[in-house]
């Protein structure tokens, strides 16, 4: 833009000067042109074909006066030597000092003897060169010396008006083209400007209501366009941002309603149990016991629910206590999957666990990976048939500590894979939950790994089983 703004600038300079040298050029050179400049200066009746050559023959007696000065007041010589080869163009010449005084006379001898003075008037016309009137002021070692008056035997001055007119009417139409040109280039550069201005004002208005749809469109190379360009790179982070926003009030808004659901289901029922123990609708003990048993049973579940959530918002606001150690991978996990041997002895199910597991450093809060593994395990537990298979396997590779925990149960519809992880997910439309869970595990699992600088995902085939994988970095 800044080489754009001085180009113009400069070629609005030079375009009208190249113009005007070229017109002094054909002005020159043009026959026309000559033959109107010489159209009045006649020379006993014949046209002169240059003007050139009677300003040259005037500067010549000029120099011609300063060289003879000296030999002034010598007539005859200085007549010889200055006058006499001057008489094509000149009629006469007079040389008067600074005070008017007579030096010589070309045409009258006599009138030096009569020292006779010249006034200023008429000096003055020769000065002003009217017609057939001309002027030279001759130095001598850089003194005013006198001025030499010449009759011209040709009107010059006709020659040197038209001239200045023409140079006049030349120099007022570079003037004219200069303007043209400045005007010319000052509407492209501001069209250049105010364009591109006019797109960005029409986004940024668009954006201030909240509309992030008004591109800028502005194609052109340069300061401006590249300015465009972060502009609408803004914009479109803005519609992004605007866009996530729209979708986190939606998800919040989600959370807020099934937070309130799931709290609402156990107090609802532990609420109906207590109005009915009010009222001696459990007449017997038996029945006393059995209603003190739901409550009980749903004041624990309701606690598990207000502690996963509190955990969960805790850990996705990295606020977390995390107890992290950093110790032999085949010894943490080996301590961790014990306690799950133990407890499926007494189960139909069959949970296995490959060893060798890899011993490797890993840095990992070993109540909170225990905690990622009954989660999942719990899930494997809820899906795998009778006798079914859960199995845990661990891998080192690429700096990653792999832990997989396959079983062979009713598996994960494709569909639901990507949201397994998301709050509240259950893969079930109804709330009325057939395996009775909040969907808040395996959120909370994400978090933990997360916050371990691991992964965690999942393969699932639908009735042949699921395959849930963490990693932790060593
Ligand atoms: P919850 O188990 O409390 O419903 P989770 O977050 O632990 O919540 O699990 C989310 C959902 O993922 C479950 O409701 C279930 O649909 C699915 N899921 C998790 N583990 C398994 C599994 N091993 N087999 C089949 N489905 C599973």
């Amino acid at each position: 833009m800044k080489k754009k703004i001085l180009l113009s600038f400069t070629l609005s300079l030079i375009i009208p000067i190249l113009i005007m040298i070229g017109l002094f050029f054909v002005i020159q050179n043009s026959t026309i042109v000559k033959n109107y400049l010489t159209s009045d200066i006649k020379l006993n009746n014949q046209k002169i074909d240059n003007i050139d050559h009677i300003m040259y023959s005037i500067d010549k007696l000029r120099l011609k006066i300063e060289d003879n000065y000296s030999m002034i007041k010598d007539y005859e010589t200085f007549y010889q030597k200055v006058f006499s080869t001057n008489q094509k163009y000149v009629s006469n010449l007079q040389i008067v000092d600074p005070k008017g005084k007579l030096l010589f006379d070309a045409l009258d001898k006599e009138a030096l003897s009569k020292n006779m003075m010249v006034d200023k008037k008429t000096i003055q016309s020769f000065k002003e060169d009217s017609n057939y009137k001309t002027s030279e002021e001759i130095y001598i070692n850089d003194q005013l010396v006198g001025t030499a008056l010449i009759t011209m035997k040709v009107d010059v001055d006709s020659y040197f008006k038209k001239y200045f007119y023409i140079t006049l009417s030349i120099l007022i139409l570079s003037f004219l083209i200069l303007i043209g040109l400045i005007l010319f280039f000052s509407i492209k550069i501001s069209k250049s400007i105010s364009e591109p201005i006019k797109a960005l004002n029409l986004s940024a208005e668009g954006i201030s209501k909240g509309v992030f749809d008004i591109k800028v469109d502005y194609d052109e190379k340069n300061e401006i366009s590249n300015f465009c360009k972060i502009f609408d790179n803004m914009r479109i982070q803005l519609k992004d941002s605007s866009e996530e926003k729209v979708k986190y009030e939606q998800s919040r808004k989600e959370l807020f309603a099934c937070i309130s659901h799931d709290l609402r289901t156990p107090i609802t029922s532990i609420k109906s149990y207590v109005e009915a123990l009010e009222k001696g609708l459990a007449t017997s003990k038996e029945k006393q016991d059995r209603y003190l048993s739901v409550i009980k049973n749903k004041t624990d579940e309701l606690d598990q629910r207000i502690q996963d959530l509190f955990c969960l918002s805790q850990l996705e606001i990295g606020k977390f206590p995390m107890d992290f150690v950093v110790a032999d991978s085949k010894i943490i996990f080996k301590e961790i999957l014990a306690s799950f041997e133990m407890e499926f002895k007494d189960l139909p199910i069959t949970f296995r666990v490959n060893h060798p597991i890899p011993s490797v450093q890993v840095k990992c809060d070993k109540k909170r990976i225990a905690q990622v593994l009954l989660n999942i395990i719990e899930n494997a537990k809820k899906y795998v048939p009778d006798k079914g298979l859960i199995q845990v396997s661990t891998i080192a590779e690429n700096n990653s500590f792999i832990v997989a925990i396959k079983d062979n149960g009713s598996g994960i519809p494709s569909e639901h894979i990507p949201y397994v992880f998301d709050h509240f997910f259950t893969g079930e439309k109804s709330r009325t939950k057939k395996h009775g869970g909040t969907g808040l595990g395996l959120a909370i699992c994400k978090q933990i790994i997360l916050a371990h600088g691991g992964e965690i995902w999942v393969e699932s085939t639908v009735d042949v089983g699921t395959t849930f994988y963490f990693s932790l970095p060593f």
